[in-house]
């Protein structure tokens, strides 16, 4: 159930903004969702469009976009992209790494009229 919780959160955060700027119609939001996140763009859509009734968000789509695992070596000090089943440095094959892209969710935009 932590689909329900995040889309609320989406919701709220895209209905106030909403609110804000006096628009009526939420038409598309943009989402990025680091790659090891474990939350499921299904269920996010499904959910979204239960609680997204009656509001200016009901006719949003939402638009999930995957970020990439990025990860800075702590041995070699070079920043990388790297698979999610393969953790270790390209450069120098430590595993030593810390994460500096992968965990995010967040709205990145929205379209709206
Ligand atoms: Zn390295």
């Amino acid at each position: 159930m932590h689909e329900l919780s995040v889309t609320e959160n989406i919701l709220k955060i895209a209905v106030d903004e909403a609110k804000k700027r006096k628009l009526k119609n939420i038409l598309k939001i943009n989402i990025r969702m680091g790659v090891l996140s474990d939350l499921l763009p299904e269920c996010i859509n499904y959910y979204f469009k239960i609680i997204s009734k009656g509001t200016e968000a009901e006719n949003a789509c939402i638009v999930i976009e995957k970020l990439p695992l990025k990860v800075k070596c702590i041995d070699c000090g070079g920043e990388s992209e790297i698979a999610v089943n393969n953790f270790r440095c390209p450069i120098c094959s430590s595993q030593n790494l810390k994460i500096i892209q992968g965990n995010e969710f967040y709205i990145d935009s929205m379209e709206v009229e």
